[in-house]
């Protein structure tokens, strides 16, 4: 935004290897950086420990690169900055905006009523407990967050309706994603974010609390995600399979395809590079306008 030179990031987490839907993403991010003439950096979004599989940052690493896809300077790595977190929580102990939390899964399972709204059941809470493991939820208030995503348009949420209080902090003392990524986007110098539409849920509550820590908000673009023709998104857990290195240039070109570039016949038999070269010259993310979700098997189709 804002005339500042476009920095861009692609952020896997390191749960194990690139699958289709991650490479995608990737790609869609590596082009609009490039044809921006900006930075493309990559972070290893590696601050959820127990989740972290050993040898992924190492495939990860290695796929991107079999992919031409190479990210400008050195790699951030989310462990390696807690006392930035530790910082940032610090500027938000002010009072009533930051409590307590206790309540277990199970006690909020048992509850009526919409299970990803936090029904506030800790809000009032004062005193951290000194005998228990708490997490740290921040108040969400009235006000409506919205922001123009550059292809899926006007997007509004009322946090306090639509979320509750969210965790920044869980009680294993982990940081929470919303928290850390936007302290990391932060830290970073990202002007854009090019990210799969799952997360454009996550993009309220990073703006809300860019506001209350007075940063700046960066521009946000929400490509479709990938799905198996159960319409699941490709995950770890719908066990996408791991990106092929062999046949890289196919894999290219068929993701060109799916990003809507339609890339010229004669390119079939390029090298990555040469795709890259003519995708990054080409680049235009409009054809996936208000496109959620593709199912690359079947005929591509919005969701
Ligand atoms: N690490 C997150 C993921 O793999 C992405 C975070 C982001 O792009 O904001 O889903
Ligand atoms: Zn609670």
């Amino acid at each position: 935004a804002g005339g500042k030179p476009y920095v861009g990031r692609f952020a896997p987490s390191p749960t194990g290897p690139l699958h289709l839907g991650s490479l995608y993403t990737a790609l869609a991010s590596y082009l609009d950086a490039r044809a921006h003439r900006g930075r493309w950096l990559l972070r290893i979004d590696d601050i959820d420990t127990p989740r972290n599989v050993p040898g992924s940052v190492d495939s990860i690493l290695t796929t991107l690169e079999a992919y031409g896809l190479y990210w400008d300077g050195p790699v951030y790595y989310e462990s390696e900055h807690p006392a930035d977190y530790e910082q940032a929580l610090s500027e938000l102990q002010r009072p009533g905006l930051l409590y307590p939390c206790t309540c277990s899964r199970k006690t909020l399972a048992e509850r009526p009523g919409r299970h990803d709204i936090y029904p506030g059941i800790c809000r009032n809470r004062t005193v951290f407990p000194t005998d228990r493991p708490y997490a740290l939820r921040v108040k969400s208030d009235g006000r409506d967050i919205g922001f123009d995503d550059r292809l899926q348009g006007s997007i509004r949420q009322n946090l306090a309706e639509e979320h509750g209080d969210f965790i920044l902090k869980r009680k294993e003392g982990i940081m929470s994603y919303q928290f850390a990524c936007v302290i990391d986007d932060h830290l970073q110098g990202v002007t854009h974010v090019v990210r799969g539409f799952d997360l454009v849920d996550s993009t309220p509550k990073q703006i809300y609390l860019q506001q209350l820590l007075g940063l700046p908000r960066p521009s946000y673009l929400h490509v479709p995600i990938i799905i198996d023709s159960h319409g699941c998104k490709l995950s770890k857990q719908t066990l996408a399979e791991a990106v092929t290195m062999r046949n890289t240039s196919a894999v290219m070109f068929r993701l060109l395809e799916l990003l809507k570039q339609e890339p010229p016949v004669g390119l079939r038999d390029a090298s990555c590079s040469e795709m890259l070269e003519w995708a990054v010259r080409n680049w235009n993310p409009e054809p996936l306008i208000k496109i959620h979700a593709i199912q690359p098997e079947m005929i591509e189709e919005s969701v």
